[in-house]
């Protein structure tokens, strides 16, 4: 039996983090639920799955909600915004393994503590890679814990290079390409909140729909899978793939491919973080049929329209406080997007400016990567004149 924390619990990785667990419970106990703010879900999934630690990290108003008929036996962590509640549950001590599925730099602290005590974090939050990629491989080094990444592109790369006695030479993630991967600039930029959450092949939050929609994803996953595998920019490529049936390549120095695929879903990357480097269970998705599939196509980003993108490479390969800066500008610029006041042209010119007003300065500790995800944000207000 595995104790489990699920941080992020109400959102669309955390849901599927549940739907697994729920189908396992002779493997798993979900030891830990931590939500933002939606209480009265967080109250049905303590009502069925009974954890000890239960966190409303935006909770100090609504935590009566979660509180009426809890047993006494059981830790309840309310805030205002603070991380506290997210540590206490990547740390409890009844929990093994910690799945991180909560969106965006909210989800670095709990990264660090967990790995820091010694668990396995079973990673959605890519976030924690990109703004801190260093400090957070130092802390799984400093405290014996292991990043198992749940992105799906990441452990297709995993799975491939499972029992493999050579490194890779290069990876190639896929791209969906988004909801606009056909679109004119002119009608990307004025592009409605509706039209860039309406995802071809994925169902998620809705920062991750729209950073799918500008392709500053798959910036972020490139980021990720060079701190997560070790391999230098210039070993990293992407193709867009608009089935996603294919999730990445890895290419070896004999030139031979491997590539993971499947019908979309996060259940199945889900549970192989949990149980790698094994393959126990089901992970409950459709079974992949060729013929029915049809054909798989692949095809360039378009690097002049999707220009968040290439900026994002760009910022990974600067590293220190570069990656940090893009990335707390991304989440700035999607916010004031998703809040409809900005057309969604503006997200990539918002990043742009920050980047290029940016002065790029080492990150070797957290309060340096406070700082600069702090300027960022100071910085896109700014420019919105707020
Ligand atoms: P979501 O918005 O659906 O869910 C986010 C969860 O985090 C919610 O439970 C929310 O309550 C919680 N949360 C939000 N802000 C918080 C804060 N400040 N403090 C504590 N908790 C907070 O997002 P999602 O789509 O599930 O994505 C979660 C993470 O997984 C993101 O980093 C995303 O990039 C990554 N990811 C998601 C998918 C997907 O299919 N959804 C795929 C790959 C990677
Ligand atoms: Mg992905």
């Amino acid at each position: 039996m595995r104790g489990v924390a699920v941080l992020g619990s109400t959102g669309s990785i955390g849901e599927s983090a549940l739907a697994v667990l729920r189908r396992h419970p002779e493997r798993f106990r979900v030891v830990a639920l931590t939500a933002g703010s939606n209480a009265d879900r967080l109250k049905q999934q303590v009502e069925e799955f009974r954890p000890e630690f239960v966190g409303l990290v935006n909770g100090a108003k609504t935590h009566r909600l979660i509180d009426e008929g809890l047993p006494a036996s059981v830790r309840l962590c309310a805030y205002s915004s603070s991380p506290s509640c997210l540590i206490e549950a990547a740390t409890h001590p009844g929990v093994d393994v910690v799945i991180n599925a909560v969106v965006g730099f909210a989800g670095l602290d709990a990264t660090l503590a967990a790995l820091r005590a010694g668990k396995r974090v079973a990673l959605a939050n890519k976030e924690s890679l990109v703004t801190a990629g260093s400090l957070v491989l130092e802390a799984a080094r400093a405290g014996g814990g292991e990043i198992i990444p749940v992105d799906s592109e990441h452990s297709a790369v995993l799975q491939c290079l499972a029992g493999a006695r050579s490194a890779p030479s290069r990876l190639v993630l896929t791209a969906s390409g988004g909801p606009f991967r056909t679109w004119e600039p002119d009608r990307i930029a004025s592009a409605t909140v509706t039209e860039a959450l309406q995802h071809p092949t994925w169902r998620m939050g809705s920062k991750i729909s729209v950073d799918s929609a500008t392709l500053v994803n798959k910036a972020l996953e490139i980021i990720e899978a060079h701190f997560l595998f070790g391999l230098s920019y210039d070993r990293l490529d992407v193709v867009v793939h608009p089935q996603s049936i294919v999730h990445a390549f890895v290419e070896f120095e004999d030139g031979s491919m491997l590539a993971q695929l499947g019908i979309p879903s996060m259940e199945l990357p889900i549970l192989y973080a949990l149980t790698y480097p094994e393959r126990v269970g089901d992970a409950g998705t459709r079974r992949f049929d060729p013929v029915a599939a049809g054909p798989l196509t692949f095809e360039p980003v378009r690097l002049e329209v999707f220009r968040g993108f290439a900026l994002g490479v760009e910022m990974g390969r600067k590293g220190g406080s570069a990656p940090t800066v893009f990335n707390a500008a991304n989440e700035a610029a999607v916010a004031a997007f998703l809040d409809n006041r900005i057309p969604f042209g503006r997200i990539g010119e918002l990043i742009e400016r920050v980047a290029t007003d940016h002065d790029v300065t080492p990150v070797d500790t957290v309060e340096a990567v406070r700082e600069a995800d702090r300027w960022a944000r100071a910085r896109v207000r700014e420019l919105l004149g707020e």
